[in-house]
């Protein structure tokens, strides 16, 4: 019986059209897996249309070398294509919502597969990341056609450094063992790491005042709420706030952390971390999901933000309490 990576590259033989979608707010794992598998696919398939899409957003366009990388195609395209899904754990989340138009439909992705979709579908929540998937799916089928490529390579490295938060987290002996083989690819790694280790002065600012106004609670759960009206007042243009979410973690006494953030409609985007309590579970409440240690959901007001930190605070709580009674029955 054929195995799930091979009946991917099954079904990306029989069709002449594919178009590969990610997650909506994308991380460099999200493009870094999407725009590795597309570069990947057009150097094994020169004859088949590969596609791309999603919004850009500005503050990481510096992830592709050419101005526009995202493809803009009409919905006819959609008629007789397979729709590749990369780095997505629930439909609703996938950016642009046509993919649902493809003939087949593929899910690739590493978080936990709570909401399953499409017609094949490829999970592994133990990998690191997308991309370590994307590359290791090139490995095992190399001897069919696959053809990696240094532009494919650096996509698929930008995804594994992002996802790891630079080899912090989530390692393991193939996080590294791939990235031994993607150096085998001549790509500027330098050029990388200037981009995800700088910000822009105004940047910094807003980080100097995050930590400032972190609420640590004696549980070791930190939460800041920033207000729309104090997000502008950095003027940060197109960066983002992605650079403020590993700052928490910093503080030796901090458990876990949540930043929330005003948006435009009133509501509150929530990005959660932790270092040992699981939260995901905790962000499905709240409309989100997530890994266990690295989550996202919404608060529509202060009473939901007030719950998402009593939830959290709480969990951890539970958590010594349950590692107290095991550390005495260990004694
Ligand atoms: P973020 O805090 O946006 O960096 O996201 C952390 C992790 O949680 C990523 O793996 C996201 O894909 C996932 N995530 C973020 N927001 C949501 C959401 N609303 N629903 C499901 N998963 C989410």
């Amino acid at each position: 019986m054929a195995t799930i990576q091979e009946e991917i590259l099954n079904q990306i033989k029989r069709y002449d059209t594919i178009i590969i979608h990610r997650h909506q707010r994308p991380d460099p794992d999200a493009y870094g897996s999407q725009l590795g598998l597309k570069a990947l696919l057009q150097a094994s398939f020169p004859e088949k249309n590969i596609y791309a899409v999603g919004k850009e957003i500005p503050g990481l366009s510096w992830i592709s070398s050419s101005e526009q990388f995202m493809d803009d195609i009409p919905d006819a395209t959609y008629n007789k294509a397979l729709v590749i899904v990369c780095d997505t754990a629930n439909d609703p989340r996938v950016d642009d919502q046509r993919w649902r138009q493809g003939l087949e439909i593929i899910k690739i992705d590493h978080h936990p597969n709570d909401e399953p979709f499409g017609d094949w579908q490829w999970v592994a929540d133990e990998k690191a990341a997308t991309s370590i998937m994307i590359y290791e799916w090139y490995e095992a089928l190399k001897d069919q056609g696959l053809q990696m490529t240094a532009e494919a390579a650096r996509y698929l490295y930008i995804g594994i450094i992002g996802d790891t938060g630079r080899f912090l987290y989530s390692l393991d002996q193939e996080v590294f063992r791939v990235v031994s083989e993607i150096f085998a690819y001549q790509f500027d790694y330098q050029s990388i790491y200037l981009h995800m280790t700088t910000v822009s002065e105004s940047a910094a600012k807003l980080s100097g005042y995050v930590l400032q106004h972190l609420n640590i609670l004696p549980s070791g759960f930190a939460y800041v709420v920033l207000t729309r009206t104090l997000i502008h007042q950095f003027d940060l243009g197109d960066a983002g706030t992605s650079f403020i979410v590993p700052l928490p973690a910093k503080i030796d006494r901090v458990k876990a952390w949540a930043i929330f953030e005003e948006q435009d409609e009133g509501n509150y985007r929530v990005r959660m971390r932790s270092r040992s309590v699981p939260i995901n579970k905790i962000a499905q409440n709240f409309d989100g999901g997530g890994h266990p240690m690295a989550s996202g959901a919404w608060a529509q007001d202060q009473e939901e933000i007030d719950k998402i930190i009593k939830s959290v605070d709480q969990a951890i709580l539970v958590d010594e309490q349950t590692q107290q009674v095991k550390d005495k029955l260990d004694d």
